[in-house]
């Protein structure tokens, strides 16, 4: 049974990785009929000689394809499938290394069933020493197993798998998914009902060291990984998702639908954004709706949406989620600080906005925003930016919010912010702070936890008044005034910031070099 083995390398692999990696697929019990190789970019100069090398020495096996720029895993295994000549294809990646009957055992189990399209195997990890394994993916070997295991995690090692190239055809190829490429195309395969199996046996040995930490992203696999499980967990249960995105064109935060199992448009909804969310669009959409979904956002937008349905006689079904708030600015602080940005920088259009973004880790805050077109960027910490002052300082929530009756009552059936406080202060990827409210709430976190996919902690709600803001704030004498300012069109925003936010912070900074000197007298931290 003749097959292809299909690579994709990129500038940044080690040529020794890439050597050893070739190495241990030429030298097969049962050798591939070719060898198709994507440079995924242009490489550096000692890749391209190791892979002229191997093409001159193995003429005829190897058929190497270059990509004019580097367009990401997924994108160059699409192509990749496309130039394999052969209907089974088995993956390999440039720095890991198959054992030599890897695919003899692989080919057997195809011969053997001839409905197979996916078979996969065990992997062990090793660091720098290929003979020193530091540990091992065991994924589950039958088809009933992989399918309940995909509900929790990706039930393949990718690097193991060899796959009927129609079938990846037929389930939509590699998809746009940052990390979840090949999870999420398993579970297409999966949900079209094709016979997948994994062999339990250790096929390919995997270099899992700190550069392949380096490479997952951090803190940004993390947040990936959370929001694909939350997507794959509304999948599971067929909730749609109702969640707050920013409009780029009306520059202002919106509610929109997610349809159950659109785990590509999920995204839209990850990360805060700090302003009042339009919820004209989907509160008609909620009122009608038979599905069951779940909802996230402020708590007195999930009061309305839980009147709504206790009305229709529907809460049961549904899962609601409030966020922890002091408040939203008001929309007049919003627009004039994004006119004053952008005349400021010469920014025309925001074409990216993150509102926390987490260049240093989730405690230290950033506003991060981009024109793409002028090619400029905007990335400033909260002590500085003048948007965060005004935010911090409270004065110019929106009215409502100083008369708020949520801060300690709540409709959802979860309520979630961070952890702020010492307990996690050396904590580098983030810590939420959840609370359940019903016994959905509960389940929800048990089924979570029992899931694995996260770590869950109990502790008592002290924790939740010791950090976070269960009064209302005062407003201030000054509110009308202060609104009326921002909402007028020739006001200076930093004029207006010097003149209602700055006794405010020289309080505060004067406060802080008290609580300084208190502690470094007490010698505490
Ligand atoms: C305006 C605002 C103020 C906040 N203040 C605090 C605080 O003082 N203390 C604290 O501990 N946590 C606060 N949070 C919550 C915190 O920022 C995180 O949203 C929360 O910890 C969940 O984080 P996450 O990374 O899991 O989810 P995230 O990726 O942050 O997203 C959670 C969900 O929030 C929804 N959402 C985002 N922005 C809005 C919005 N403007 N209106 C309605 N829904 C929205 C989205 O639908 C998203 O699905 C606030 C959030 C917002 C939006
Ligand atoms: S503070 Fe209260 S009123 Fe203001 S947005 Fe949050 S829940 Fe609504």
């Amino acid at each position: 049974m003749e097959f292809s083995v299909l690579m994709s390398v990129y500038y940044k692999e080690n040529p020794e990785y890439l050597k050893l990696s070739l190495d241990s697929v030429i030298k097969q019990t049962v050798p591939a009929a070719e060898i198709v190789l994507i440079k995924d970019g242009p490489l550096t100069k000692e890749l391209d000689d190791i892979i002229n090398q191997y093409g001159d020495k193995y003429a005829g096996l190897f058929r190497v394809f270059s990509l004019e720029e580097n367009v990401g895993l997924g994108k160059a295994l699409n192509y990749g499938v496309q130039c394999c000549k052969y209907d089974l294809i088995a993956r390999m990646d440039t720095d890991d290394i198959a054992v030599p009957n890897r695919f003899e055992l692989q080919i057997k189990e195809f011969i053997k069933d001839n409905e197979l399209v996916l078979c996969g195997a065990q992997i062990a990890e090793f660091e720098d020493n290929p003979q020193v394994i530091n540990g091992y993916r065991k994924v589950p070997l039958t088809q009933k197993e992989i399918l309940k295991f995909s509900k929790k995690r990706n039930p393949f090692n990718h690097m193991t798998v060899m796959f009927r190239k129609q079938a990846i055809l037929d389930a939509g190829k590699y998809q746009e998914m940052p990390y979840f490429e090949d999870y999420w195309l398993w579970i297409r395969i999966l949900q079209k009902r094709y016979v997948v199996k994994n062999i339990d046996k250790i096929l390919v040995n995997v270099r899992a060291g700190a550069e392949m930490l380096d490479r997952r992203g951090g803190l940004s696999y993390a947040r990936a990984s959370y929001i694909f499980l939350k997507a794959t967990y509304g999948l599971e249960n067929n909730y749609d998702v109702y969640g707050c995105r920013y409009n780029y064109a009306a520059e202002e935060a919106e509610h929109v639908q997610i349809t159950a199992g659109n785990t590509s448009d999920i995204n839209q909804l990850s990360g805060s954004k700090y302003l009042q969310s339009n919820m004209a669009k989907v509160m008609q959409e909620i009122s009608e709706t038979k599905n069951k979904f779940l909802f996230i956002g402020t708590p007195c937008q999930v009061a309305a949406v839980d009147k709504i349905l206790r009305k229709k006689g529907i809460r049961e079904d549904c899962i609601l989620v409030d966020l922890i708030f002091h408040g939203v600015p008001s929309y007049n602080m919003y627009k004039k600080y994004l006119k004053f940005i952008k005349s400021a920088l010469g920014l025309i259009t925001v074409d990216e906005i993150s509102f926390r973004y987490k260049e240093k880790g989730w405690r230290e805050i950033y506003i991060y925003m981009a024109d793409f077109q002028q090619q400029k960027e905007y990335c400033q910490n909260q002590s500085k930016d003048i948007f965060y002052k005004f935010f911090e300082i409270g004065h110019c929530y929106m009215e409502s919010c100083f008369e708020c009756n949520y801060r300690t009552t709540s409709a959802a059936d979860l309520r979630i912010g961070d952890y702020w406080g010492r307990k996690y202060k050396n904590d580098k990827t983030g810590v939420s702070m959840v609370i359940a409210h019903t016994r959905r709430g509960y389940d929800t976190l048990s089924h979570l936890k029992l899931n694995g996919n996260v770590k869950i902690e109990e502790h008592g709600c002290n924790d939740y008044y010791a950090v976070q803001y269960p009064v209302n704030p005062v407003k201030p004498v000054f509110y009308q005034n202060l609104q009326e300012e921002l909402a007028k069109e020739n006001t200076d925003l930093q004029a207006i910031a010097d003149k209602y936010c700055s006794r405010y912070f020289l309080y505060r900074n004067f406060l802080g070099r008290i609580k300084g000197k208190v502690k470094n007298i007490l010698n505490y931290d």
